[in-house]
């Protein structure tokens, strides 16, 4: 590990102030920025403390919306009982993402903007053009199982490992920032990039900028909402393919529908295509059918990740008749 300056910050302000510097990193619950330094695949020259910041890990669900502070421990979120029993894809995406042990410490902020986990890239020796930017990308001349079958670039395949990313992309969320320039609220579609030509490039975060919060609108496709995930073990692995889904049904007929996918592209993932097919039309197990082949007709798979495509559209209609075994709450 390089060595770094360290800076505790009490307050948003001095956070900021300190983030500003160039090779400033946030710290937050430090379960994945300390593995990265370790084995100096990001080496900063500052590193932000902002975990003993007050106020910033508030629950909040009181109203038309619910909002996360950027501090609040993933298994708080997680538990709190209006999360878990009235908001369902929030709760299991959270559930479903890494230990009780990381998610005691983690945080919704740092989940966000978690690295990809291409071995490559965190191997620290593999040519990789999001750690090296022109050094060339491991996984398209080697093994790519883990790997994106939508997005990709000749430059990057890799995938956004995150479970709550996932679901908040289905629900029209918005990230709350705090920068030198003050605040300002981001379409959470609009935080993660395409990696396109500069795969290093993965958030339109400005320098310094901090996330404060998140805020879902409480809509009925939130309610009724599932989160299904298949990786290679049944707990504590990352997604190879996973889902987020909400259906808001009326005398039987799909009026609004929300999918998302997780573990096949570089950033959240929404499907348009799959709500499309869904919306307009009586549920039935046919048509949880038609948006699983509608959510993976333009995917783009290789040769050792073909099964992420069988895989998704099975993950894509179980959340659906998950998400419509919930009834309207
Ligand atoms: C073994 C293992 C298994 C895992 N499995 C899963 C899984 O299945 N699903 C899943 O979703 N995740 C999984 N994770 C990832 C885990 O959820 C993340 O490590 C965690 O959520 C990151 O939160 P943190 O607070 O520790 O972030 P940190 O490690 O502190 O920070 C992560 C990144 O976010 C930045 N950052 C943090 N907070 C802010 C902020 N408020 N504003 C701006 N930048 C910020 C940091 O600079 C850093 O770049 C796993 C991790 C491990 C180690
Ligand atoms: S897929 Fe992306 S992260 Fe992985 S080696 Fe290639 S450039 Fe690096």
């Amino acid at each position: 590990m390089r060595p770094f300056t360290y800076t505790r910050a009490e307050t948003l302000e001095e956070a900021v102030h300190a983030a500003r510097r160039d090779g400033s990193r946030v710290l937050a619950g430090g379960t994945t920025l300390v593995d990265l330094m370790r084995t100096d695949v990001v080496s900063p020259d500052h590193v932000v403390d902002i975990g003993r910041i007050a106020g910033l890990d508030r629950i909040e669900h009181d109203g038309p919306v619910l909002r996360f502070g950027a501090l609040a421990k993933m298994a708080d979120v997680a538990a709190d009982p209006v999360v878990r029993d009235e908001y369902p894809v929030l709760a299991e995406s959270l559930r479903r993402a890494a230990s009780q042990q990381l998610r005691n410490m983690a945080t919704i902020g740092g989940n966000l903007l978690q690295r990809t986990r291409c071995p490559y890239f965190r191997d620290g020796v593999s040519p990789c053009n999001k750690r090296t930017p022109g050094s060339g990308c491991g996984a398209l001349t080697g093994p790519h199982r883990e790997h994106a079958v939508f997005g990709g670039s000749d430059a990057c395949i890799a995938v956004y490992p995150g479970d709550f990313g996932t679901a908040l992309a289905a629900f029209d969320a918005t990230v709350d920032l705090i920068g030198v320039e003050g605040a300002r609220a981001l379409p959470f579609a609009e935080l993660h990039t395409d990696v396109l030509d500069r795969p290093e490039v993965e958030t339109t975060l400005r320098q310094g900028e901090l996330i404060t919060g998140v805020t879902v609108p409480v809509t009925p496709v939130l309610r009724r909402s599932a989160y299904i995930k298949v990786g290679d073990r049944a707990g504590y692995s990352f997604a190879i393919a996973s889902a987020a889904v909400g259906l808001d049904i009326r005398d039987g007929v799909v009026v609004d529908a929300r999918v998302a996918l997780g573990g096949v592209a570089p950033r959240p993932w929404r499907s348009t295509a799959a709500e499309e097919a869904l919306v307009g039309k009586p549920f039935s197990t046919d048509l949880v059918k038609e948006a699983g082949v509608a959510a993976f007709a333009d995917a783009e798979p290789r040769k050792d990740n073909l099964v992420k495509v069988a895989l998704g559209k099975r993950v894509v209609e179980q959340a659906c008749l998950t998400a419509y075994s919930r009834g309207e709450l």
